[in-house]
């Protein structure tokens, strides 16, 4: 592929060799920038040193997905943010570009460039990638190949930016080493602070040793992963031997740790929330009420690795809300965790938001509930100010044993009651989420989806006297992930997922009475054995996504670019030489002394601890949450030197002074 060059200066805006490719392209919108709240620094700052060395440190962030996906992404905004607050740091943003765009931009030689200041990405010091899912990898490559930056961190020169990745999907960095120079896991707030003093440093030096040096003076710190600083050994049958810091990488830890977050409050981010010029995924600004979830649901790994909860206090976010408001003019606010009616306050809080913002356009909404957790009052206050759109709940599991198996500890009763409760207070339609494909699931556990849903409607029709009451059952193929209980377990099989996937659409279809009030939205099991594969894979699967990206793999997380023939294809052809193959990876059940490709990341939770969770699934025995009830030793708080933080603080929301 060709790889295109920056004709420009360093740091020069190129935007008039961008513009006249936009005509030609699809929503030109996105590539423009210059959204209420984004920033363009001035390229230099942080001013120079006595000798002139540059000290400025520049981030490009990215979200590697199209622009409508990639600017509401909280994490993004958060760093932005944090980093352009320094003196001597800037930050710009970019996007994964379409393939029109793509073709545009090879054909006129035009390089990968930020949003802000249409700078080339190649110009700026680190190259930040926030991964929520592993199929935003493809579209990694691109941006690299687009910035002219080379594939390989070991073919990359003094002059190139520290490629670094964070994210969820950053937990499990391997399957993407050979393209990373590092990666961050956990919490980026105070990560990005640190290597932005380290980089400071070492750019005030004379960059002494160049990326080499940098690298290793990052990896020192014990929060930063350098893969090219670990030698992975491998036994016969293909399995890891270990995993270890390379002999000439010294003061490198064997394990590198996650970055935990303390006191929300002092960190109220984004306080100037991005407003997108397109149409994005989601039209309002968030507000992040807590982090972290000990709920322990063994298929998540957000629950798994985002230990221990940490709430934001009521004031905090009362503040959020109202400067985040001003700023942005969103008519919704989203109250964002992983299980926002979990918050010891909830109830307060949106009681006093919707008070606050009574007989204004201003709607609230809880984007993840857990139905256990739901209550009428609560509901009522999030539509005080708005219509009464759909509800979503997520069982997870159909079936009762299913559901302990995942440590999902929602009875049918608590789900009956919930919605009972919701078709009485006047809402038409509840969506339930599902997965299939758990470990040790039948197709009778599947089936009960069914019957819940029956009994869903039932109900629904019975509490309302009305007919027109309906529910969407939405079903996702499971995916094990690591630093979870689920790491070892074996995927289920595409075709196994699908035929199951099957008999439940036919038992839905097939019933007269409740039948036609129930939708179904699925996927196939194809997409969920592509991220099985990249979510547990190992080193070698770098192979694999480098032959997809080269075959035409773009945008792999959306169902109109993915090509399930190709992955498989180029598998085959990159695992072959190894001895392995997809299935190795994905429906392969792992034992309890094998090394995992993350075991020297350290997530804070105890592999024993993991592995004992694991055994209780199989025995299907149920974990309590550690917020209320005694800690029961998952490992976080004492390796990570963290503690829960909830409240009540019995603070209130005060009414906004009208100016
Ligand atoms: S160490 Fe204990 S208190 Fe901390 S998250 Fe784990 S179970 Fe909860």
């Amino acid at each position: 592929m060709s790889v295109p060059t920056s004709a420009t200066s360093p740091g020069e805006s190129l935007f008039h060799r961008l513009e006249p490719l936009l005509e030609k392209v699809s929503k030109p919108i996105q590539y423009v920038g210059g959204e209420l709240n984004s920033q363009t620094k001035d390229w230099h700052c942080g001013g120079h040193g006595p000798d002139g060395e540059e000290l400025t440190v520049r981030w490009s962030l990215m979200y590697p997905d199209a622009y409508e996906v990639g600017l509401p992404n909280q994490g993004v905004m958060i760093l932005y943010e944090v980093l352009n607050e320094q003196t001597n740091a800037l930050a710009e943003r970019t996007y994964a570009v379409w393939p029109d765009m793509e073709d545009a931009m090879r054909e006129q030689g035009v390089p990968q460039f930020t949003v802000d200041g249409h700078r080339a990405v190649r110009d700026f010091d680190v190259f930040g990638l926030s991964f929520s899912t592993e199929l935003g990898y493809t579209n990694m490559l691109t941006a690299l190949d687009l910035a002219g930056i080379a594939l390989h961190a070991a073919d990359r020169g003094d002059d190139e930016p520290i490629v670094l990745a964070g994210g969820h999907a950053a937990f499990n960095p391997e399957p993407i080493a050979d393209f990373i120079d590092a990666a961050v896991v956990g919490d980026g707030e105070e990560a990005v602070l640190a290597i932005t003093q380290h980089v400071a440093a070492w750019k005030a030096q004379g960059r002494p040793g160049g990326r080499k040096e940098l690298l290793l003076r990052l990896a020192r710190t014990g929060g930063v992963y350098v893969p090219s600083l670990y030698d992975v050994d491998y036994l016969p049958d293909g399995r890891i031997k270990r995993v270890a810091p390379a002999p000439d990488a010294t003061g490198v830890p064997w394990r590198v740790s996650k970055h935990t977050v303390m006191e929300l409050d002092e960190w109220p981010y984004p306080k100037q929330p991005l407003v997108p010029l397109a149409e994005t995924v989601h039209e309002r600004m968030s507000v992040e009420i807590f982090r972290g979830c000990t709920r322990g649901c063994r298929f998540c790994q957000a629950g798994m690795i985002t230990r221990p909860v940490r709430e934001r206090s009521i004031t905090g976010i009362g503040d959020m809300v109202s400067q985040g408001l001003a700023a942005t003019g969103f008519e919704e606010v989203g109250l964002l965790s992983l299980s926002s009616a979990d918050h010891t306050e909830i109830a307060e809080i949106t009681k006093g938001l919707a008070d606050r913002y009574e007989g204004t356009q201003t709607g609230l909404s809880l984007p993840s509930t857990r139905v256990d957790a739901f209550n009428i009052d609560l509901a009522n206050e999030l539509t005080r100010n708005g219509r009464r759109s759909g509800l979503t709940f997520a069982p997870e599991g159909g079936s009762e044993r299913i559901r302990k198996v995942i440590n999902k500890m929602v009875t049918e009763d608590d789900l009956i009651n919930t919605v009972a409760a919701a078709y009485g207070a006047g809402w038409r339609q509840v969506k339930l989420y599902f997965m299939c494909g758990l470990p040790t699931e039948t197709d009778e556990d599947v089936l009960q989806i069914a019957e819940l849903a029956k009994r869903v409607i039932e109900t629904g029709r019975q509490v309302s006297g009305r007919k027109d009451i309906r529910c969407t059952v939405s079903i996702g193929g499971f995916v094990p992930k690591p630093h979870t209980p689920f790491q070892w377990c074996a995927q289920l099989g595409v075709e196994e997922t699908d035929a199951r996937l099957q008999k439940l659409r036919d038992a839905i279809r097939s019933d007269k009475r409740y039948g036609s009030s129930i939708g179904m939205r699925y996927h196939d099991g194809q997409p969920g054995i592509v991220e099985g594969l990249l979510s547990r894979g190992d080193r070698r699967v770098g192979s694999v996504i480098e032959a997809v990206w080269r075959d035409g793999g773009r945008f792999d997380g959306w169902s109109e670019h993915f090509s399930y023939e190709r992955w498989m294809r180029c598998a085959a052809e990159a695992l072959g030489p190894h001895g392995l193959d997809v299935a190795w990876y994905t429906t392969r059940e792992r034992g309890e002394t094998e090394v995992l490709p993350w075991d020297h990341l350290d997530s804070g939770l105890d592999k024993e601890w993991l592995w004992d969770d694991w055994q209780d699934a199989l025995d299907e025995t149920e974990v309590d949450d550690c917020r209320w009830t005694p800690c029961f030793d998952c490992g976080v708080c004492p390796q990570m030197g963290t503690e829960i933080q909830i409240g009540p603080t019995g603070k209130k929301l005060l009414p906004l002074t009208v100016v």
